[in-house]
């Protein structure tokens, strides 16, 4: 038996921005670039996101620094000024939000912890 502590990966993040209603195609074009769907599905998906003013993925597995420098390059098809950094194991819909640090967590902010990347 050894005492060694549980190790686990620090924090990576996402980006979410809202979908340019009057620009679907380009929107769903750059989702299908990091998204494992087929295009159709992913220009439903687009759309219903769209009409119903949802956020959606856009990129993932970012280390913060990187997460926050995208929300300012959003790439076209997503609205300017709508996107928000999450962990990547939370949602802007239902998980909270540290003021400190402009980012969704889901178990306490990993960048007020420390423990991310
Ligand atoms: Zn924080």
């Amino acid at each position: 038996m050894t005492n060694a502590p549980i190790l686990h990966d620090p924090t990576l993040f996402s980006v979410w921005a809202e979908v340019d209603p009057k620009n679907l195609r380009d929107a769903a074009q750059h989702l299908g670039d990091v998204m494992p769907l087929p295009l159709p599905q992913i220009y439903q998906l687009v759309k219903q996101a769209a009409s119903q003013g949802r956020k959606v993925q856009l990129t993932s597995t970012r280390p913060y620094r990187d997460a926050l420098k995208l929300t300012g390059e959003l790439p076209n098809g997503f609205i300017e000024g709508t996107a928000v950094v999450a962990e990547e194991t939370a949602d802007p819909i239902v998980s909270a939000w540290c003021v400190k640090h402009h980012c969704y967590f889901s178990h306490g902010c990993s960048v007020c912890e420390g423990d991310y990347l």
